[in-house]
């Protein structure tokens, strides 16, 4: 899901969708070698583990590539329910962490529903709400000077006409973390309003896409709360999202719910042999954690003594504050006529004074310091 200003629109779903601009694209419109192109908008992680040459290499793959892969992606989910604290029956596998949240939101909703939204957020949520016709009610998080928290009172009033309630923790595009406790009491207060007003309450889905880099989780609450599902994916800590694996963890019985909606064989046997070997690989996830982390602190201080306003993160990923919508818009053009790719927001965002950018590699990082200090330089002589 792109608002970068170079988007095409998807000839099926509702106007608001569209599909990321491609390098080919960017490096057309831009005049730029294709091979320049380097993606800030993204939030991947650099540098697939060496486990990926490996297990390619050894070409054993759970089955053979003329055949499906297994219908029950039974290794991968039994590597996901260790990796994760649960029972292999409490995983389900979609072709990233996108395909859960359109499976989520089949499961739960439907037109004349709702679908309560903490927001700004990852744009998805409302997405697959609306292609299954229901009304979205977004939920404005606190302000920055509350680290973009989740409003729970806010999101208690909304959630009693809700179905499904969306919440991103770590959120993106915020970078930020719910304070301890937060969810917790945000779930009780839900479960008490729905006993106190004799009704199901709403089902709660918390796309933790980035909790490796915090290692704050709500899976230990999966017990506690009717409905929970919690969303993980291979494609950020794990630096394997071309591979697109993502899991929904929950109960058995919110499982089943879900389960209907999974499409046979969405993830590649490639994908599933080689997201099994990462998964079991610990070593190689903390190398990664370790490499983004020591760089996020390295770019946060390079970008800040250009004098741009680096907010702090949690994940693999920073919004940076340019004061308003217009010079955002000029530098992430600079940054365009570069190569680098900024995520921009749209005219009307909350955030369209901001962009976000990914932590790379190291050498990758230096284009983007280099060139944010050409575009200072830049604009104090204009
Ligand atoms: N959730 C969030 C919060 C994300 O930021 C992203 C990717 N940008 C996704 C889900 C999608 O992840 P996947 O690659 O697993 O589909």
């Amino acid at each position: 899901m792109s608002h970068s200003p170079m988007s095409m629109a998807s000839p099926t779903a509702p106007a608001v969708y569209t599909w990321e601009a491609t390098n080919d694209a960017v490096a057309a419109k831009y005049g730029v070698p294709v091979d320049q192109i380097l993606r800030f908008d993204l939030n991947t992680s650099p540098a697939p583990p060496d486990l990926v040459a490996r297990v390619l290499a050894a070409n054993r793959f759970e089955t053979s590539l003329s055949e499906y892969p297994p219908s029950d992606y039974a290794r991968l989910s039994e590597a996901a329910a260790e990796v994760y604290g649960v029972r292999r029956s409490e995983v389900l596998v979609g072709a990233g962490a996108d395909e859960i949240l359109d499976m989520i939101a089949k499961a739960f909703l439907a037109p004349g529903l709702s679908a309560a939204v903490a927001v700004p957020t990852y744009s998805m949520y409302r997405v697959v709400s609306e292609q299954r016709g229901a009304r979205v009610i977004p939920v404005p998080r606190l302000g920055v000077d509350q680290d973009y928290a989740i409003d729970v009172d806010a999101t208690r009033t909304a959630a009693r006409e809700a179905a499904l309630v969306w919440l991103c923790n770590p959120n993106n595009p915020t970078g930020r973390s719910e304070r301890p406790g937060t969810i917790v009491r945000l779930l009780t207060a839900l479960a008490a309003d729905a006993v106190e007003e004799g009704r199901r309450p709403p089902a709660v889905a918390i796309d933790e896409a980035y909790a490796e880099f915090t290692g704050e989780s709500a899976i230990p609450l999966l017990g506690t709360y009717p409905d929970l599902v919690v969303i993980r994916t291979a494609s950020k800590a794990y630096a394997l999202a071309g591979l697109r694996v993502g899991f929904a963890l929950a109960r058995r019985e919110t499982l089943e719910k879900i389960e209907p909606y999974r499409p046979p064989g969405s993830v590649s046997t490639v994908s599933v042999t080689v997201v099994t070997a990462a998964l079991r690989d610990r070593g190689a996830l903390e190398a990664n954690i370790e490499r983004v982390e020591s760089e996020r602190v390295r770019l946060t201080a390079m970008l800040g003594e250009i004098g741009w306003d680096v907010h702090p993160s949690v994940t693999n990923f920073l919004l940076v504050g340019f004061g308003d919508p217009a010079r955002a818009e000029r530098v992430a053009d600079g940054l365009l006529h570069r190569g680098l790719v900024p995520r921009t927001f749209p005219m009307g965002h909350p955030l369209n004074a901001f962009l976000r950018f990914t932590v790379r590699a190291p050498h990758e990082n230096d284009r983007l310091i280099a060139a944010a200090r050409e575009i200072a330089t830049e604009e104090s002589a204009a």
